[in-house]
C-alpha cells in the first residue's frame, strides 16, 4: 500500500484543484452499513420502500422502514478519520470540493464546507405541501408518517428517492468540478448508481488523474483508476495525511492529531 500512498500524495500535492467523490464505503467505519456487499442494507430490505411512487401511495409503510434504516442507524454516527482528513485537506487547500453520494451529513460534521450532495441529505425533512424544510432532529418520528406543523402536508426525507431527479446545485457543481480538476479522489463507491457513477468517468475524459480508495475493486478500478489504494477509507486517509501533512504534523498537536486519537481507536 505504501507505494500507492506515496504516488497518491505526489499527485495531490501537485494538483491545482482536487475533487473528492465519495460513497457509502467512507461511512462504514462510522458504523453506517453500505447498500451493497455482504453486510449491505439491500440484503435486509427491499429497495421499493425508497421508490417515490411507493412512498406517495404508502407513506406510513415507507416511513417505518426509512426510520429504521436512516434515523435509528445514522443518529449515533460520527465522522471517522477519512471525513476528518478531508476536512483538514480542504483547510490546507489540498481539496477543493467534495461531491458525495452519501446522505449522512458526516462530511459537514467533520468540518468540510465545499460539500455537494448528489443524493440530498437525510438530516433535513421537506414538506411536500409547502416545501418548508425542517432539521430532522426537530421532528418526532413516534407517529408515522410525520406531517408539517404549518400546513399538515406529508414530510419526506430531503434525499433523492428512486424515481426522483438529482438536485440541480449538485449536478452543476459536479460538472464544474469535472472541468476544474486535475485529480479526482474516489472513495468507497461501487460505481453502480446512475447517474452519479458517470462523474468520475467524465473527470477522467476531461484529463483528471483518478485516485481510488476502496476495500474491493469497483467499476472504476480496472477502467479509469490511475492509483488504486486497497483498504479501509479511514486507515488509508490517515496514512495519506501523514504523507501530505508531514511538514506541519509536528506543529499541529491541537488539530488533526487530537482528532485522530479520539476517532482512530
Ligand atoms: P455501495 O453501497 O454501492 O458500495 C459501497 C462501497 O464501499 C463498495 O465498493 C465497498 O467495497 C466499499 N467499502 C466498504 N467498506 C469500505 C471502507 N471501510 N472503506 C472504503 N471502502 C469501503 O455505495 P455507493 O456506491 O455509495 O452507492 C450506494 C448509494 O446508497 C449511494 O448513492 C448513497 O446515496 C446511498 N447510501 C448512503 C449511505 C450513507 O449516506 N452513509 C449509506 C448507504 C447507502
Amino acid at each position: 500500500m505504501g507505494d500507492e500512498i506515496k504516488k497518491a500524495a505526489e499527485l495531490l500535492l501537485k494538483s491545482r484543484f482536487t475533487t473528492a467523490f465519495t460513497g457509502a464505503g467512507i461511512s462504514v467505519e462510522s458504523g453506517i452499513p453500505p447498500f451493497r456487499g455482504n453486510d449491505g442494507i439491500w440484503g435486509k430490505y427491499d429497495p421499493h420502500f425508497l421508490e417515490i411512487s411507493y412512498f406517495m401511495s404508502h407513506p406510513r409503510e415507507s416511513w417505518t422502514v426509512i426510520k429504521e434504516l436512516f434515523y435509528d442507524f445514522f443518529a449515533e454516527a460520527k465522522p471517522n478519520n477519512a471525513h476528518l482528513v478531508m476536512a483538514e485537506m480542504e483547510k490546507r487547500a489540498l481539496l477543493g470540493r467534495i461531491i458525495t453520494q452519501n446522505i449522512d451529513n458526516l462530511h459537514q460534521e467533520a468540518g468540510s464546507r465545499e460539500v455537494y450532495e448528489f443524493h440530498g441529505n437525510s438530516q433535513r425533512l421537506i414538506c411536500l405541501g409547502c416545501h418548508r424544510l425542517y432539521p430532522a432532529r426537530e421532528i418526532s418520528l413516534d407517529h408515522l408518517p410525520p406531517t408539517c406543523r404549518e400546513c399538515g402536508g406529508l414530510l419526506k426525507p430531503d434525499f433523492v428517492f428512486f424515481g426522483e431527479g438529482i438536485p440541480q446545485k449538485a449536478l452543476g457543481a459536479s460538472y464544474e468540478a469535472v472541468s476544474l480538476s486535475d485529480v479526482f479522489i474516489v472513495i468507497g463507491t461501487t460505481g453502480e448508481v446512475m447517474p452519479a457513477n458517470q462523474i468520475p468517468f467524465m473527470a477522467k475524459s476531461a484529463g483528471s488523474k483518478i485516485i481510488e480508495i476502496n476495500t474491493e475493486p469497483s467499476n472504476f478500478t480496472g477502467s479509469i483508476t490511475d492509483v488504486f489504494i486497497r483498504g479501509k477509507a479511514g486507515e488509508v486517509m490517515q496514512k495519506l495525511a501523514a504523507e501530505l501533512f508531514t511538514a506541519s504534523l509536528d506543529d499541529d498537536k491541537d488539530g488533526i492529531n487530537e482528532n485522530f486519537e479520539v476517532h482512530g481507536k
